[in-house]
């Protein structure tokens, strides 16, 4: 074990009020690539990059495209949790994990056994009727092609923030609340450039806070322990050195 997740090792040791804050790359271990970081690639297929078509304004007025790109890029129904997501489940099992706040949408906290998740960015297994509000499953989207409609004939739509769209106020809410109380910040997989990550973490007042992430952030200057590996790998050994 290197020096620097032994230093994690430890801090997850001595604290049971943790907080892991976690963003894309917490799941391209699982085969879910940032389509931030991959934005080049799409140029040749869709004619808007990715923000474009993924914002309010385009759902509204550019359905079935929206859906093309969403669920060809989007939706990853047989990716699994990694070692990152098994880690943080069983740190909670543990009691020394109080929440994980993450700014991803499939759902693989949840899948891996972490109960306080909260997803800031809603998420793609649930999916609701504009009209009536009734709920749908991933598979009512990954079954049907272009427009998914409700049986009352309204369209369904993802229960994920879009661009120009705002946060539930109950989750953020949540959040800042968790990272408030926190003893120990774990921010993982995220450059922290993004809304709202860089605002949630100025609320943490904890003494021991740890980036794992593979670039700069701007809160390097801040942290107490910068570990530059791969999230899961870092994590799941950290947490398996546990007694
Ligand atoms: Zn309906």
């Amino acid at each position: 074990m290197n020096t620097a997740v032994e230093k994690l090792k430890e801090i997850l040791h001595n604290s049971d009020n943790i907080v892991f804050f976690g963003g894309a790359g917490v799941s391209t271990e699982s085969g879910i690539p940032d389509f931030r970081s991959a934005d080049g690639l799409y140029n040749e297929e869709y004619a808007y990059p990715p923000e474009t078509i993924l914002s309010h304004s385009f759902f509204k007025n550019h359905t079935e495209e929206f859906y093309r790109f969403y669920r060809s890029k989007m939706l990853y129904p047989d990716a699994k949790p990694n070692d990152a997501h098994k880690a943080l489940a069983e740190l909670e099992k543990r009691k020394k994990i109080k929440a994980v706040i993450t700014q991803n949408v499939d759902g693989l906290h949840t899948d891996a056994g972490s109960v306080n998740v909260l997803e800031l960015h809603g998420s793609a297994l649930r999916n609701i009727c504009m009209s009536c509000n009734a709920c749908y499953k991933l598979d009512k989207i990954i079954n049907t092609d272009g427009i998914p409609l409700c049986l009352c004939g309204g369209v369904i739509k993802p229960d994920v923030v879009l661009y120009e769209e705002g946060l539930d106020s109950t989750v953020m809410e949540k959040a800042v609340k968790a990272i408030c109380d926190a003893d120990v910040l774990i921010v993982g997989g995220t450059s922290l450039n993004v809304y709202p990550a860089a605002g949630l973490i100025t609320h943490y007042r904890g003494n021991k806070l740890v980036l794992i992430n593979k670039s700069e952030t701007p809160y390097d200057r801040h942290a107490d322990l910068i570990i530059r590996e791969n999230i899961g790998s870092a994590l799941g050994e950290a947490v398996r050195a546990l007694s």
